[in-house]
């Protein structure tokens, strides 16, 4: 192992103040390489990676991630929810109805047709979370021929 100016997976989880096992580094590693893995994916990402862990185990290291920051969790409607590692630029995502397929867009810009809350209740908003649905181009294609 080299020295490295990145801080490592272990360097960052107890930067954020996480306790630090090998599942949760493990758990780290999985949903950044991956793209908007689900829960099934990211626990047999982290099985290669450790051996076994339980359903149980994964939920509490998402959710303890999640709370860090260090992932972000979206929950596309229909679907399981999805976890990425590209965290604090408030991008949106655009999701096929078909296969279900996730991608990033990033923030949205302009003010048509929604962008700006009509009524913000009094809130001080500082994120919108936008999901775009439609087909991929597989699934497009796939349907036309
Ligand atoms: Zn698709
Ligand atoms: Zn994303």
């Amino acid at each position: 192992m080299n020295a490295s100016p990145v801080p490592t997976t272990p360097a960052e989880l107890r930067g954020a103040g996480l306790r630090v096992t090998a599942a949760r580094v493990a758990l780290l590693e999985t949903v950044r390489r991956g793209d908007h893995l689900g829960i099934e994916a990211i626990t047999a990402g982290v099985r290669d990676r450790v051996g076994h862990i339980s359903l149980q185990a994964v939920y509490e290291a998402l959710h303890a991630l999640t709370a860090a920051g260090l992932i972000r969790r979206i929950e596309p409607a229909g679907g399981g929810p999805r976890f990425e590692g590209r965290v604090g630029d408030n991008h949106h995502h655009v999701v096929c109805r078909s296969c279900g397929v996730v991608a990033d867009v990033d923030c949205a810009v302009g003010e048509a047709p929604c962008l700006t809350a009509s009524d913000d209740h009094g809130f001080a908003i500082n994120e919108a979370e936008v999901v775009y649905w439609g087909l991929c181009p597989d699934c497009s294609t796939t349907r036309s021929s």
